[in-house]
């Protein structure tokens, strides 16, 4: 176990011991990276031509005029190639593999958004690629799979114990102490052991430098509160690193909240006070788990935010209160996407929607000579099904049900 890599008692690197030189040359090359100001060029560089870097910040007329109080600006994140903030971690990723001269990645996904985005890296950089998914993922997530095959990815079905992202997780560390020597693994947020949560954090830092930025460009001065929704806590690491220093602006990071309190109903770990401190998956921080360390099962409406652990670094600022963390249900998440939908034309993610959801109830509180930044942290294609479902679109269930027709009456006549 290394020092390195605490953020108050958060943090660490919990690994085995035959991981521990793939960590270090790891940290290594992230560090050196770091220092390396062409690296930070060259990673800039990509994003403008190959994502939507700069990405704009649009101001929400319409719903700032019905809402009353502040002005609503959003950051967004969802003009991102694969539509997403995603891009900016795995291509940062993939310049560090490069760097280290390795030529194979893998990456676990739960909702296969971060399979879809490594595999499309790896595409980009020639690299080999293999993604761990839980068997049950796979079933309910093709159209990722879909593309993640498409774009020449193995996927890997794991049927080991519940078949969902914590079993990916496991067959993912697993591959990696077999092949570490040409092997990267991408992990997909601000978590697990040192150096991840940190060089996730640094990756996606571009979306704070860019935010601060635009918004004194755009306004004179600097928002009042920033809003982002916390999964494993990266997005909200990214836009909430451009206002560290600035005392005056007030973090909101926003958890799944989910059908409300209660075991299994939601996925709030710093929000609630169900969570407690323990070491899991390489690193200590909050972990929604049992007195045994038993992880408890979790509920969102949004695949993205339904995790059992948090970024250790946000646990710290959690614990510190320079983050305000609050949780937001799965309905006004429904009906904050909505909203945005008919009043704006933006199509938030279901992930993004609990920011835009929180974002919603306090602006009218505050007063119309504040602005609010909401991070839109990807877009909602993805999410047609759960919408179509949630909304119950009468026009959408015919259409599935007339494609799965179509289907099985071509497989008759086979
Ligand atoms: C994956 C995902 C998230 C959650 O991940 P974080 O690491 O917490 O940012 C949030 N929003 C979108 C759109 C995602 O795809």
């Amino acid at each position: 176990m290394k020092n390195s890599g605490y953020f108050s008692q958060f943090g660490g690197a919990y690994i085995p011991e035959i991981l521990v030189p793939t960590f270090d040359e790891l940290e290594s090359a992230y560090l050196a990276a770091r220092e390396d100001e062409s690296f930070w060029q060259e990673y800039l560089d990509i994003m403008s031509t190959y994502s939507c870097r700069a990405t704009p910040i649009s101001r929400l007329d319409n719903l700032t005029e019905q809402l009353g109080g502040a002005a609503i600006y959003v950051k967004r994140e969802d003009l991102n190639h694969t539509g997403a903030h995603k891009a900016n971690n795995v291509m940062g990723q993939g310049l560090l593999t490069k760097r280290m001269g390795k030529k194979r990645v893998i990456a676990e996904t739960g909702a296969g958004q971060h399979g879809v985005a490594t595999a499309t890296m790896a595409a980009k950089f020639g690299f080999d690629c293999t993604i761990y998914m839980g068997a049950h993922d796979v079933a309910r997530q093709r159209p990722n799979v879909f593309w993640m095959e498409q774009m020449g990815a193995t996927v890997v079905a794991v049927t080991e114990g519940s078949q969902t992202l914590k079993d990916a997780i496991n067959e993912a560390f697993r591959d990696w102490v077999t092949n570490m020597e040409d092997t990267h693994y991408v992990l997909g947020t601000a978590c697990g052991p040192h150096p991840f949560p940190e060089m996730v954090s640094w990756f996606q830092s571009v979306i704070g430098t860019e935010s601060r930025a635009q918004m004194l460009e755009r306004t004179g001065k600097l928002p009042a509160r920033v809003y982002a929704c916390v999964g494993g806590g990266s997005n909200a690491m990214g836009i909430f690193s451009g206002f560290f220093d600035d005392k005056d602006v007030e973090l909101v990071g926003v958890e799944a909240g989910g059908r409300g309190k209660g075991v299994g109903q939601h996925a709030a770990r710093l929000a609630y006070d169900d969570a407690t401190i323990g070491v899991a998956q390489g690193y200590k921080t909050y972990f929604l788990q049992d007195n045994d360390g038993q992880m408890k099962d979790t509920h969102s409406v949004s695949a993205g935010l339904d995790y059992v652990g948090v970024s250790p670094i946000l646990s710290a600022l959690h614990e510190s209160k320079q983050v305000r963390f609050e949780a937001a249900s799965d309905a006004d998440v429904v009906a904050a996407m909505q909203k945005t939908v008919r009043n704006e034309g933006l199509i938030p993610a279901l992930e993004s929607s609990h920011a835009f959801a929180q974002a919603y109830a306090e602006a009218p509180t505050m007063s119309p000579d504040d602005n609010i930044l909401i991070n839109m942290s990807g877009r909602a294609d993805k999410d047609i099904f759960t919408v179509a479902d949630a909304v119950d679109d009468p026009k959408w269930r015919q259409f599935i049900i007339d494609k799965a027709e179509q289907y099985q009456n071509a497989g008759a006549t086979k």
